[in-house]
């Protein structure tokens, strides 16, 4: 694709606050060995490739720079499920919502959701490692990969473990390639992990006095049980989604948590009663709960809505930060501390159960003070995570945006090693250059 408007529509993922060159060219592979054509390509005259999914990513990984190859793999689409070995090969444009109804088919679940499942390619989510809602208890999507192939800079292509459930041969060279944000090769086809079906969610919705008693109460959950689902929103949150949905939250409510079960029967009732314990004991002003699926999508609707919600707010820097669940509560309240510190409105909403928050840090794009309180706001976020032997990211990845914040959470020894394996696979360093290494 080489015709401006078109090319235009390739330039550019869902980040804020990271900008997008003119790329020289657009490619749509078919094919792997189209992908080995542009990569040699590439390699003999230092082009830099920028590999694209379904630019959904908010990290900047996939935004162009000046000069390169958007290499597209939208149009490699196959899959392949394996009911015996309860396994899928799939090629990486296939999106994630098409993943797990190829494996529904079979009677199958392909467990991980990012809210961006409808949006974001499967190949897309093996390179950003992708989280979402379930994986409090069934892993990231790196839990689901048993193997790849895989084009190298210099357009080999290679296959690195396979379909075997067991497999101990060499190094676990695909787990190297998995969240490697295209920086290390160009990912072709996975194997993936299917598992059966859950049972029908029972949901629960508590409204919490706090910020501090929703943490609380999350901590006593997680020691108790592991739910399907355990989600927090925040006040502002909370009337931003009420405001563009008017779905009658409780707009008093310090936070609001929702959690399901998905063990079925009179287990989900059982951990359903574990985790309304635990709310209630931490002074929970109501809550609400069913074992109707559609009624609790209902409101896992409000928590799904919560980014389009505070966009309608103003300019966004969205942060994807994490900690160890015991500094749960130290983490919510330090971001607490910066808006004031900063004079800003930070809207957070958790995948509470896994230490992952996303605090959305609000600004006027009209002006330029309200833009630097952001971006102030947005440093001393990541500075918190890193003080508390957190992450800079829990899911969305490195990309363009946080490189510089990067060696701090890494150290240089672990930096250096980065750099030493990106050299190793990319000595011409034309892969997705600025991504994770500056
Ligand atoms: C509304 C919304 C909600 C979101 N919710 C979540 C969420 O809950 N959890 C979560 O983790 N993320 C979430 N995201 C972020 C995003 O959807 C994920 O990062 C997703 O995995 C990106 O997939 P993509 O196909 O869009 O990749 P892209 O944006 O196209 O690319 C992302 C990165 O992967 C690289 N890449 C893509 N394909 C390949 C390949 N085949 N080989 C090598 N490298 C490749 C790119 O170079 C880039 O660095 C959300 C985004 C939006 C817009």
């Amino acid at each position: 694709v080489t015709e401006p408007d078109v090319l235009a529509t390739y330039r550019m993922d869902q980040s804020q606050g990271t900008g997008a060159g003119m790329p020289l060219v657009a490619v749509r592979a078919e094919s792997t060995r189209h992908v080995q054509a542009v990569l040699r390509t590439a390699n003999r005259f230092r082009v830099p490739v920028v590999t694209r999914g379904a630019g959904s990513g908010l990290a900047g990984g996939a935004m162009a720079v000046d000069g390169c190859i958007v290499l597209s793999t939208e149009r490699m689409r196959s899959v392949h499920v394996d009911p015996a070995s309860r396994t899928a090969v799939v090629q990486p444009g296939l999106l994630n919502v098409e993943v797990k109804a190829a494996a529904e088919r079979h009677g199958l679940w392909y467990p991980p959701d990012p809210s961006s499942y409808e949006i974001s390619s499967i190949g897309g989510n093996v390179a950003t490692n992708a989280g979402g809602l379930c994986c409090v208890k069934y892993g990231v999507t790196g839990n689901y990969v048993l193997g790849m192939e895989v084009v190298l800079a210099d357009g080999t292509a290679v296959r690195l473990g396979g379909p075997t459930l067991k497999n101990v041969a060499g190094l676990q060279l695909d787990k190297l390639f998995v969240g490697s944000e295209g920086c290390l090769g160009v990912i072709t086809e996975i194997t993936l992990r299917l598992v059966a079906r859950p049972e029908a969610p029972h949901t629960l919705v508590a409204s919490m006095p706090t910020l501090e008693a929703a943490a609380a109460a999350v901590l006593e959950i997680t020691a108790a049980c592991r739910p399907s689902l355990l989600e927090l929103m925040d006040r502002t949150t909370i009337h931003a989604v009420d405001d563009y949905l008017h779905m009658g939250l409780d707009r008093d409510a310090g936070a609001m948590l929702l959690a399901q079960s998905d063990l079925g029967g009179s287990a989900a009732v059982r951990e359903m009663e574990q985790i309304a314990d635990a709310c209630a004991g931490n002074g929970a002003k109501d809550v609400f709960r069913t074992d109707d699926a559609a009624e609790g999508e209902l409101f896992l609707s409000a928590r799904r809505a919560s980014l389009p919600a505070t966009h309608r707010l103003g300019s966004v820097y969205l942060e994807d930060i994490g900690v160890a669940l015991p500094d749960l509560p130290k983490l919510i309240n330090g971001i607490s501390a910066i808006g004031a510190q900063t004079g800003t409105t930070i809207a957070t909403v958790a995948h509470a159960g896994d230490g992952n928050a996303h605090p959305v840090v609000v600004y006027d794009a009209a002006d330029p003070e309200s833009e630097a309180a952001a971006r102030r706001a947005f440093s001393l976020i990541l500075e918190l995570a890193i003080s508390l032997g957190g992450t800079i990211t829990g899911e969305h990845g490195v990309g363009r945006l946080k490189t510089p914040w990067l060696e701090q959470q890494l150290g240089s020894d672990a930096m250096a090693l980065t750099r030493r394996i990106k050299l190793a696979l990319d000595p011409e360093q034309i892969l997705n250059p600025g991504v994770i290494l500056p």
